[in-house]
This record gives C-alpha cells, sequence and structure tokens, in this order.
C-alpha cells in the first residue's frame, strides 16, 4: 500500500528528494553536499529515497533532502571562492538577505538554501531535525559533531557511533550552529574518507537511523535495519567511549608550508611530544596525550589537526545535572561575569574571571565558543527555546 506522497513536483535541483508522510510532523532536514568535494551524501540521500518509493516503505510526517553547494558540487572542488560551511553568522546572513549587491558562488547558495530553509519552516511542522552529511579527506570511522545542547546530546546518543562535542568552538559560521541557535536538534554527521565507496552506505545507514529514532519510519518497515545499525556503524567503531571533546586545533597560518605525517587514522591515539606534521620543514609535535582529529589530508583548509580526548561520564552526568537544574544563573553571581544586554544567551566574562574560571566551568554550564570582543570574553549558551528562524 502506499500512503507517502513522493513530492516529485516538488523535486528542484536543490531539493533531490521530498517525502510528505501521513502525519504532519516531525520534519526532517537533510543537507548533502555542503561541500563540493563530498558527494557521498548526495548519492545517499538519493538512494533513501528511492527505496522508499520502490518498497513502499510507509512514512509519517516529512522529509527534505537538500543539495548544498550545487555549482561546486558540478565542478567537482570543495568550494568556488569561500567555504559555504563557514559563513553562517548573523553578518553574513544579514548582508545576504539584505543587499542587492551581487554576492560571490557560494553566497548566492547560501542565499538559496536560507530561503528554502525559511519556506519548509514556514509551511511544515516541528519538530524539526536537521542533519548535515559530510566526509573527511582522512580515512575515518564514521562520527557525529555537535553543538552542546542537551536536545543534540540526547538524540545524538542514540547512534552508535562516537560524538565529538563543541566543534563550534573552533570554527567560523558553520550552518548547523546557525540553526542550533533557534533550539533545533542539528547533527553533523562525517561518513568516512571523500572517494571511499563505503561512505556512501554509511551515510544511508545514518539517514536509515534518524528516521527511525525521529519516529518517520518504524522498525518493522525496514529489512536491514540491523544492518545499517551493527555491521555499517557499529563494528567499525572500536572506541569504548563515546563522546569526545576537542581540546586543541592547530591552525594553519597565512603562507605556511604545511604538511602532515602520512598515515594518521582519525581518532588514533597519540603521545604527547609525538611528531605529527611539518611546518616550513620543521617538526610539528603533539603538546598533550590525546587523540588525533580530522589530520588535513587535502590542498584546502585551515585546520591542520585537532586533538581530541574522551568525556568522562561523570562529567557528562554533572553537567546534564546543573543545567536541568538552571543552575546557570550562578554564574552570573560570580565577579567578573554578566549577561550580556542585547543576548540572554551570553555572559560577557573579564578576561581575569576566564582565566581563573577555565574554559571547563562554562562548558559544564553548557556555555560555548569564547569570543574576545571589547575587551570581554562572550561565553553562549547552546540550549536554547525554539525561536523563530530568521
Ligand atoms: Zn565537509
Amino acid at each position: 500500500m502506499m500512503n507517502n506522497d513522493i513530492a516529485s513536483k516538488n523535486k528542484t535541483e536543490r531539493i533531490i528528494g521530498n517525502v510528505l508522510g501521513e502525519k504532519l510532523s516531525p520534519t526532517i532536514i537533510i543537507f548533502s553536499g555542503i561541500h563540493g568535494n563530498e558527494n557521498a551524501g548526495v548519492s545517499a540521500g538519493k538512494n533513501v529515497i528511492k527505496k522508499i518509493e520502490n518498497e513502499h516503505i510507509k512514512f509519517q510526517g516529512n522529509l527534505f533532502i537538500i543539495q548544498g553547494n550545487i555549482n561546486a558540487l558540478k565542478k567537482g572542488i570543495r568550494y568556488e571562492d569561500v567555504d559555504l560551511n563557514r559563513i553562517w553568522n548573523k553578518e553574513n546572513i544579514d548582508k545576504i538577505k539584505l543587499s542587492s549587491n551581487s554576492f560571490n558562488a557560494d553566497e548566492n547558495e547560501q542565499l538559496e538554501i536560507y530561503l528554502q530553509i525559511k519556506d519548509i519552516f514556514k509551511t511544515q511542522k516541528g519538530p524539526f531535525y536537521f542533519l548535515d552529511l559530510h566526509t573527511t579527506s582522512s580515512p575515518t570511522v564514521p562520527f557525529i559533531t555537535i553543538s552542546d545542547s542537551l536536545n543534540n546530546r540526547d538524540f545524538s546518543s542514540k547512534f552508535p557511533v562516537p560524538i565529538v562535542l563543541g566543534i563550534e568552538e573552533y570554527l567560523d559560521g558553520p550552518l548547523l550552529t546557525y540553526l542550533n541557535e533557534f533550539g533545533h536538534v542539528s547533527l553533523g554527521f562525517e561518513a568516512g574518507e571523500h572517494f571511499d565507496e563505503q561512505s556512501v552506505m554509511n551515510c544511508e545507514a545514518f539517514i536509515w537511523l534518524a528516521l527511525v529514532y525521529s519516529k518517520c519510519v518504524k522498525k518493522s518497515e525496514l529489512n536491514n535495519l540491523v544492518y545499517y545499525k551493527k555491521e555499517l556503524l557499529k563494528s567499525k567503531c572500536t572506541n569504548k567511549y563515546k563522546f569526545f571533546e576537542i581540546d586543541l586545533q592547530y591552525i594553519i597560518k597565512k603562507d605556511e608550508d604545511f604538511k602532515m605525517k602520512s598515515g594518521f587514522n582519525n581518532f588514533e591515539k597519540i603521545k604527547n611530544n609525538q611528531k605529527l606534521a611539518k611546518s616550513n620543514g620543521k617538526d610539528v609535535r603533539a603538546a598533550m596525550n590525546g587523540r588525533i582529529f580530522m589530520p588535513l589530508y587535502q590542498e584546502l583548509g585551515n585546520d591542520g589537526f585537532f586533538i581530541i580526548t574522551r568525556i568522562s561520564y561523570f562529567w557528562l552526568k554533572t553537567s546534564l545535572i546543573v543545567r536541568k537544574l538552571n543552575t546557570h544563573h550562578f554564574l552570573r553571581l560570580l565577579p567578573g561575569i554578566e549577561k550580556d544586554p542585547y543576548n540572554s544567551y551570553t555572559l560577557n566574562v573579564n578576561p581575569k574571571t576566564a582565566k581563573f574560571l577555565t574554559k571547563e566551568i562554562f562548558h559544564l554550564f553548557g556555555y560555548r565558543k569564547q569570543v574576545l570582543k571589547d575587551d570581554r570574553f562572550h561565553f553562549i549558551k547552546r540550549d536554547r527555546k525554539i525561536t523563530e528562524f530568521h
């Protein structure tokens, strides 16, 4: 029996798949190919739609699969002028919304995607789940990245893959961080190496699990759910620990000749002082014990590598409790900390206090991303109430 409306009339170059199911909610929005050299998510999105169609899979709620940087995808390049996943900040969005100036190719893509999201919010019902599919330049087990809000933690922990928190503290303007500010669940998924065929399968597995966990598709509708979950995702993730946090970022300077030492796998354990890369002919060594994360094996990009460590179960539990009890108000009672007059989710912190308290305290209470502005550190809360997208 076919109940879904596979909305082929809604298929555009931007929307590569759209299913309008029996119920009006939830609404799942999947981004693919935000980086034009990462085609795996696009192929996976198309395969999922085909399977829903061919096997008459019953669907509750709505699904939109959106193609990201269409121009760059066609050319097989990461981006044309600017990285489409580094320009989702208020300043840039105001610019593309308000100005009639011509933008660069990637900002044109951004404007179209922005308007598409706006349209989905206007016409569909929540809860909304945003998923963004990527691949990496180094071999990797599949993993999830999230901003550390409790709703993101809750949804991401259902998947049998490692989860890395707080990457937004190190990156400017990723799409999902922007969406997260309106309170919606938003997960990034890194499926594997760019050209590994397995990356397409991993993306498909991730999409199917997301559709089951968000209750769009009943388990019983899928004959190979166990395969997706256990064989494709879980079997490769030998890490005993689930949640990781970024401790160190190596930024490549302008005109620096950086070369990562070959052979690192993502999540591989490294020791303090171990040789990791060459910079202008000199060794770059690890400044701490941990695991190597996202080592750069492609031409484009400013992040040489990150070092991550596991987050203890105790820390996760404690931060859950302090946030549920809303104890973050106590932070504002400390000297040198005040609420930002313009944004209730932001704390302005005197640099002396910031040094004394350390980042971890703010992380515990759910604050991330310290930006230095007017001699104050701005810490931004990740847990949000749902507000209207703008
Ligand atoms: Zn990417």
